[in-house]
């Protein structure tokens, strides 16, 4: 067993990041320690890398960032009873104490002392992580290495598709980054009757074309009026599942105006401000239920995702866009900044 490992650091505040050589982490009694297999570039490292307001408040470096990923268990902790050395596993990344409130009533993902793998603590864009036994998962052993370690943010959209069953009802969803393409082909593996799928990118449209929607909306084209689309693809009743993976003010509007009467609605897209919602005419008097979506149910999406991956209903490939080295960091991340957005999701091997 080496002593030391390549990891990518945010090393001082500002924009940039290295590889540097660091020590293997040491577990404690109830953690466990991975090999990183595949490891993946979520928009939260973009803003990590980019140094912005966000980041600047919330990462205290030097830090060891990424936090997607998949790898196999060399050392256990004397504590872990239910990990094996040898076991290819993934984490989520909220990292929950299980003694709060919250925690105590169900609901880990959103604990009161959350802390967020990558963010809080070191990640995994290194050759080895360590993680606490409760935020791992084991895979299936078979599975592809690059689907492994993108389940965080499919897990998202696992999440915010399946809160509540979707089979023959009519889904759209805002949003072409990879959640949003991801959750496409959720709601065509569970049985949506109409995926309508919101977006701006030629290139991530077709994607969620591959994904399985029935109906792309590009918004850059002049003239295109969502609402109205969506209103007369369900024969004017408006849709009954609306999944908000932008954050933007105009699909969060667009979103309550085609959400059905008695519809749903999962606002997953965190809008930089704070906005505005009739809530009398867009929820009250409609009847409809929003879901806050943040994480993914633990550990309920994490089985209905590896449900749908052994189902082969659900194919998530056609949002891996990219597979690189962990040394061509920088190239993935010049692609993930790219005006183009011909990159989706970035697998990186070490
Ligand atoms: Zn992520
Ligand atoms: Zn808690």
């Amino acid at each position: 067993m080496p002593e030391t490992m390549r990891a990518i650091i945010k090393p001082r505040p500002g924009s940039g990041l290295e590889m540097t050589t660091v020590p293997i982490p040491k577990i404690g009694p109830r953690d466990v320690l991975v090999k990183v297999r595949a490891t993946s570039i979520c928009g939260t490292d973009v803003h990590i890398y980019k140094w912005d307001a966000w980041a600047a408040s919330r990462i205290k470096p030097p830090l060891i960032i990424g936090h997607e990923f998949c790898g196999d268990v060399v050392e256990v902790g004397s504590a872990v009873r239910s990990i094996r050395v040898g076991d290819f596993v993934s984490a989520d990344s909220h990292r929950y104490d299980g003694t709060c409130p919250v925690c105590r009533k169900g609901q880990p993902h959103i604990c009161a002392n959350l802390e967020i793998f990558g963010v809080d603590t070191d990640g995994c864009f290194a050759e080895y992580v360590a993680l606490p036994e409760s935020s791992a998962w084991v895979n299936d052993p078979g599975l592809d290495p690059a689907i492994a370690s993108i389940q965080d943010p499919c897990g998202n959209a696992v999440y915010a598709v399946l809160v509540e069953p979707v089979a023959g009802q009519s889904v759209a969803i805002w949003g072409d980054g990879p959640t949003g393409l991801f959750a496409v082909g959720v709601a065509r593996a569970a049985g949506a009757s109409l995926v309508a799928h919101i977006g701006k990118y030629p290139q991530r449209l077709a994607i969620g074309k591959a994904m399985g929607a029935d109906l792309s909306i590009d918004i850059s084209q002049p003239g295109v009026d969502v609402v109205r689309t969506l209103l007369q693809a369900t024969q004017g009743v408006g849709v009954d599942v609306v999944v908000e993976m932008t954050g933007n003010p105009r699909a969060v509007t667009e979103a309550f105006a085609a959400v059905r009467k008695g519809g749903r609605f999962s606002a997953f897209g965190i809008p930089s401000q704070p906005i505005t919602v009739d809530l009398n005419n867009q929820v009250i008097f409609k009847g409809v239920t929003i879901y806050g979506i943040n994480g993914r149910q633990l550990w309920q999406s994490w089985y209905q995702m590896a449900g749908l991956f052994r189902s082969g209903a659900l194919n998530v490939l056609p949002v891996i866009t990219h597979q690189i080295k962990l040394d061509e960091f920088q190239r993935g991340f010049d692609l993930m900044t790219a005006p183009d957005r011909v990159a989706a999701k970035i697998v990186m091997y070490p």
